[in-house]
């Protein structure tokens, strides 16, 4: 039976220290459920007080987490897993509610998360260092890695429990202590997380939660106790968190937006491509990271692009995601709605040819939320909004190109580069793409390229900012020191 789901999650409070407190400061904010508008949660919004308690309660639990030995760490992040594998379906179905995506993607984004718990949990050989016996005579070498402190994890709405995941996990492995400041928009499956963190014997203060908004964050870029910050959200907000918080003396790591490309060659097997397109473009309303947003047809590819894409945008069906049978659901808020149908206003404007066009799905299909039906355009242009900018939304651009060359030209001259994807029957073309193209995620005949946790997850361009990405190996260098010992004994 499936688990039930509350119709309101009450007042939200911060995790300190292992107990649940009411901050002082900022108010409150509604979470609605997008898919009906209706309120489900009010989240605080914590002032620099509030997140000065939760710092001050993860460096003074940092001393005994670093001296805990890893295979112990590793345990309670074991305990976690398990905790989470039992609430599986409840995670999925709280994610729905907070972000409006299908049952079957918040499954997805529940085990994406939990994967991360997985490998994490394999610390005491990911953590490992190296040494060399004997550097000069009677003299040995070794390098060890050491945990930091306290990290800052600040998450966006769109993956509310993975994305976060990307780096609590690790953090704690590591013998680090974390405040994390989940979306305000969608704060419901973190908050649940980190009440299983303590149920697993993950001591308090290790995990801190301070819910809020932009002052929380840069009330954590400020605060001199926290040694670095892993965030995830919008270009401008990346940019702004990378030089605020290199400024202030942090390691840090900022994933930001996206604006992905499809190329479709001639030789690519058509119907297997679009179906592989239309999950990236209007999965998750468009609001990924990694969603595809314009299609580049490759000379002949066009007519058969666009058809197949024109029925599969015209018969997506929309609704509430917990419905098993809902294709799309709707975007997180009002404001996002506003901003979408913008771009398809300006698109029109442009003078792109709107050749699905459900604006009105809303009205027309009595739908209470934030539905922005799906919408394809034809004939884009390079130079056009709906070509350059990251709408983040169910929206469709298809153009055209003559060469393979052309269209990875259109990639290079996009300021974003988070994804890109080819669809071709033909290795030479798809050799060339992943070499080329300056994107972090390549995708062949694959239209959301998303690493699984124990490979690297990050953006090139506009898309990421540092040096360091998330997930698996490569993120235990973010949350480690290298320190070399050379010692001699006569
Ligand atoms: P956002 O930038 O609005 O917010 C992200 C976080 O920053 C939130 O926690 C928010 O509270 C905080 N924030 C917002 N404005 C701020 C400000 N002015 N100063 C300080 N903090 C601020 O992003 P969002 O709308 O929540 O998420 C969607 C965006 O995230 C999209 O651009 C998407 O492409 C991007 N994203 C990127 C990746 C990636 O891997 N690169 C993954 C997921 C989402």
């Amino acid at each position: 039976m499936l688990p039930e789901v509350k119709a309101n999650y009450g007042e939200l409070r911060n995790l300190v220290n292992g107990e649940w407190v009411e901050p002082s400061g900022g108010g409150r904010l509604d979470v609605e459920n997008p898919a009906t508008a209706g309120v489900i949660a009010r989240v605080p919004l914590s002032g620099a007080d509030d997140v000065g308690a939760a710092v001050a309660a993860a460096k003074a639990a940092f001393p005994a987490w670093r001296d805990t030995p890893p295979v112990l760490r590793a345990r309670r992040l074991f305990t976690l897993k398990a905790l989470m594998e039992e609430r599986f379906e409840e995670f999925a179905r709280v994610i729905v509610q907070e972000h409006g995506k299908t049952i079957e993607d918040a499954r997805g984004e529940t085990r994406r998360a939990i994967e991360n718990v997985e490998v994490a949990a394999g610390i005491p050989t990911l953590m490992q260092g190296y040494g060399l016996e004997n550097i000069a005579s009677g003299i040995d070498a070794e390098a060890v890695r050491q945990p930091l402190g306290v990290f800052a994890v600040i998450g966006p709405f769109n993956f509310p429990l993975m994305v976060p995941n990307w780096f609590i996990p690790y953090a704690i492995a590591t013998g680090n202590t974390v405040v994390v400041k989940p979306s305000e928009q969608t704060p419901l499956s973190l908050t649940r997380m980190a009440e299983l963190a303590l149920e697993a014997g993950i001591p308090p203060g290790v995990l801190n939660v301070a819910h809020g908004a932009k002052d929380a964050v840069n009330a954590l870029l400020e605060h001199p106790d926290v040694r670095g910050v892993s965030f995830v959200g919008s270009s401008p907000v990346a940019r702004h968190v990378y030089a605020k918080a290199s400024a202030e003396g942090k390691r840090v790591q900022c994933g930001g937006g996206a604006k992905n490309f499809l190329v479709a060659m001639p030789d690519a097997q058509m119907d297997a491509a679009v179906d592989n397109m239309m999950g990236s473009i209007f999965g998750a309303a468009g609001q990924r990271c990694l969603a595809g947003s314009v299609v580049v047809a490759v000379g002949s590819a066009y007519e058969g692009v666009r058809d197949r894409l024109t029925e599969g945008a015209r018969n997506l069906k929309l609704g509430y995601g917990l419905d098993e049978s809902v294709g799309m659901g709707p975007v997180i808020s009002q404001a996002s709605l506003d901003r979408v149908l913008g771009y398809v206003d300006k698109g029109v404007e442009e003078g792109a040819r709107l050749i699905v066009d459900r604006r009105s799905a809303r009205r027309e299909e009595e739908l209470a939320g934030y539905f922005a039906g799906p919408c394809v355009f034809d004939g884009a242009e390079p130079d056009m909004a709906i070509a350059r900018k990251e709408i983040f939304g169910p929206v469709a651009a298809i153009m055209r190109a003559d060469s393979l060359d052309e269209a990875i030209d259109l990639i290079e001259d996009l300021p974003f580069g988070n994804a890109a994807s080819i669809f071709t029957s033909g290795g030479g073309a798809a050799r060339e793409f992943k070499r080329r193209v300056t994107a972090g995620n390549i995708g062949v005949n694959v239209g959301v390229a998303a690493p699984m946790a124990f490979f690297p997850f990050g953006g090139m361009k506009d898309s990421f900012f540092g040096a360091v990405h998330a997930q698996g190996r490569e993120v235990v260098d973010f949350f480690t020191d290298r320190k070399v010992v050379i010692s001699r004994w006569s």
